[in-house]
This record gives C-alpha cells, structure tokens and sequence, in this order.
C-alpha cells in the first residue's frame, strides 16, 4: 500500500479518538492495537459491556501528537485547526519541551469541551472515501446535515443509533437556517447565543413533556412518527426520548428568536403591570398570545398558567432587570440574569431517560411474572401454601409444590 492510500486527515471538528480510530482502520488495525504506542496516564472511560465510550476523547503531549500525525501521514497543520481538543494536549502534562515520551491521557469529550455527535456517515464517505463512524464536537444548534437530510444523534446516549431521517421535516432543517440569524440578532443584542439557545431548549422540553395531555397537539407526533421511520409505535418510549431534540428543533428556534426580541420583552413587562400595579401573568397575556401565535398554536392560550419552569424564571427576570434599570438599581447577579438557567429546569438528558424506560421495563417484566406466579399459586391446586414466622419474626409465605398426581401414585407403588 502507497502512502496515499494510508493517508487519513483529521475532520473538522472530529474528536482526537475518532481520528485515532480512523487511522487504525487505514491500517487494517482495531483501535486498540495501536494503543500500546503511548504511555497511558489514566484509564480508557468505558460505557456499557465495557468497550470505549464513543465519546472518549485523547490528549497528546508534543511527541504523541508527533506520533499521531506521522501515522497519518498528513501534514500537522490541518490538526489544530480541525480537532477542537489538539491545542489543549500538551497543557494536560507537567512534562519538558524535549520530553520524547509519548504521552496520552484519557477524559470524556462531552464533559470536557461538549456534546460529541456521531458525523454524518454519507459525508464522511464523500471527503474520505470510507464511510467510517466519526465522532465529531457538535453543538446542538447544528445537528441536521442538510445535503443528506440527517439530525446526527448524541454519541454518548446508549444506543447505536446515529442519525434521525428529517426527509419528512422540511421545518427542522429549515430551522436551523434561522437559527444563524437568531444568534446574530442574540449576540448584537449583548446576549450569549449560547446561553439563549439553552434557555429556549428548556422552555421547550418541559412543554414536550406538558403535551402528552396537549389534545390539539399533532405537530410533534406528526414529526415524531416521521423521524421513527414512519410508526413509533412499539418503541414510542424510546423514540420520545431520542427523538426530542429533533422534533422540538424549530420550536426551540421560535422560542429563542420569541425571547431575545425586545418588543416581546416589553410585552412580557407590560404583562406584569408596567409602571402601575403588578399584575399576575396569564397564558391568554400578550406575551402568551405573541408566543402562541410565533409557534403557531392559538390554542397555548387557553392552557393552564404554569410558570413554574424555565419559562417563568425567564419572565421574573425580564421584569426584575426592567424594574432596576428603571430605578437606577444595580443588577444583583443571577437572579436579574434573564439567560441564567437553573439546573432544575435543564432537560432530562436521553441517556438518563433511556436508563429510566430500562428500569421501568425491568421492574414492569419482575411485577408481571410475580403476578404470574401468584396467580398460578392460587390457582394452581399443585402448591401448598404454608404461613410461617421467619428467624427475625417476620411473617412470611411459602409455596411447595406437590407431587403431581402422576408422582404421588409412582411414589406410593
Ligand atoms: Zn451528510
């Protein structure tokens, strides 16, 4: 093989361990056995079965980067630019410049620089020529691959699934066209796209999880059952939860733009009493009806107020920094900071979710076939029931089968 052939450059935005992992397949190699080639400082984060966290993530002193960048046989310039987390390598080891040590130390790319999706397999194949999994930094902002249609899934929720078919969602990836304009519009205004995008997220979660008794919902199921494949049916649980983030999308862009416009913040001041007396907020307010209207759902109006979320902390900010900047009040920190999200109101995140629906099907599946036990004991004339009082006096039952009728005429024979 030529050197061309083994030639693998790093992809922008991919994680140091997708690249690694990529370089060994060029090498007819599992990631594994090129391993040995550094000094490990700590240990490989590990998901469920034990294999590799698709979201692990490597950092390289200068001699390891030395050695990954010859075994890509590219050249090191394309490295800094396109692996986000290459620059903080040499920073992770109290080490000497001519340290020729090949070091590497190991830590979980989405708690260290954000959430890692799984790239879009179909690019990957147009740049590289292999249709290899890619992991790559990816924020949530910027999920749908609009040449092939795609939302690219989390890579560290716990399932293999890498991507969501938005063929039937024309709004999702026309949302995240708007959504450059949003966080142009965010950041004139002083505030961190960032921050907005997390607080419009969390407006539309807890709605997500409101609109199962939404009646006149049929947007989201409508997207869900599209991005299933046609019928979550069997699996609705399961496609709920991974399928959130794409199917809320444009929502959470409406949202996002909703909250970051100033007549809408004047609305939601007029809403409360303006300069005369406070006044409560209702759904059917002129926010709420400028909301509703946004998301094109005139029915929001007549749901029951519940400010109790991200929403409600929100507008309680909104007002709190009108009413000081009126008064000529300094800000006093967080509470006044309308884009500060409480950890209470973040969005349950999938894989938590996932973990929970296996829990629950675990126990569902224990309680049945104890029903079934149950029910064949009592109704079973083939066990005796014995009460008894056990060592610590506790009361207790037991069930011994008998011998069938069968068994107890050989038995007496
Ligand atoms: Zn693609």
């Amino acid at each position: 093989m030529g050197a061309g052939v083994l030639r693998v450059a790093p992809l922008p935005g991919e994680t140091t361990w997708s690249l690694l992992c990529r370089i060994a397949t060029r090498y007819a190699m599992a990631p594994g056995d090129l391993l040995p080639g550094w000094q490990w400082a700590n240990a490989r984060p590990q998901g469920p079965g034990g294999a590799t966290r698709p979201d692990a993530e490597v950092l390289l002193n200068r001699a390891g980067q030395r050695a990954l960048v010859r075994l890509s046989r590219t050249g090191e310039d394309s490295f800094a630019g396109a692996l986000p987390s290459w620059p903080d390598g040499p920073g992770a080891f109290a080490e000497t410049a001519d340290d020729d040590r090949l070091l590497a130390r190991w830590q979980v790319a989405s708690t260290a620089l954000g959430p890692v999706a799984f790239g879009c397999r179909l690019c990957t194949a147009r740049r590289t020529g292999q249709a290899s999994p890619v992991m790559r930094y990816l924020p949530r902002w910027a999920r749908v691959c609009g040449r092939h249609q795609r939302w690219l899934l989390d890579a560290a929720d716990g399932h293999e699934l890498e991507h969501l078919d938005l063929a039937d969602c024309p709004q999702v990836w026309a949302a995240q066209r708007r959504w450059a304009g949003v966080a142009r519009r965010a950041a004139q205004a002083g505030a961190d796209p960032e921050r907005v995008f997390a607080m419009a997220r969390a407006v539309v979660c807890q709605w997500w999880e409101q609109a199962l008794s939404w009646d006149q919902e049929t947007v989201w199921p409508t997207r869900l059952h599209h991005v299933a494949g046609g019928d979550a049916g069997p699996r609705f649980w399961w496609w709920r939860a991974v399928a959130r983030d794409a199917v809320t999308f444009p929502e959470v862009v409406a949202v996002a733009r909703a909250l970051t416009d100033p007549a809408v913040q004047e609305q939601v001041w007029d809403d409360h009493g303006g300069r005369g007396p406070v006044r409560a907020f209702r759904p059917d307010g002129a926010f709420g009806c400028e909301l509703a209207a946004r998301l094109g759902r005139p029915w929001m109006t007549e749901l029951p107020a519940d400010y109790s979320g991200a929403l409600g902390a929100w507008m309680g900010a909104v007002v709190r920094g009108r009413f000081r900047a009126e008064h000529g009040i300094t800000p006093t920190g967080w509470p006044d900071d309308p884009w500060f999200l409480k950890k209470e109101h973040r969005p349950a995140p999938v894989a938590v979710q996932l973990r929970n629906l296996d829990e629950h099907a675990e126990r569902a599946a224990r309680q049945a076939s104890a029903a079934q036990v149950r029910a064949g004991r009592a109704g079973d004339a083939a066990f005796t029931r014995v009460a008894y009082v056990d060592r610590r006096g506790r009361r207790a039952v037991a069930y011994y089968r008998r011998p069938a009728p069968a068994d107890a005429a050989r038995g007496q024979g």
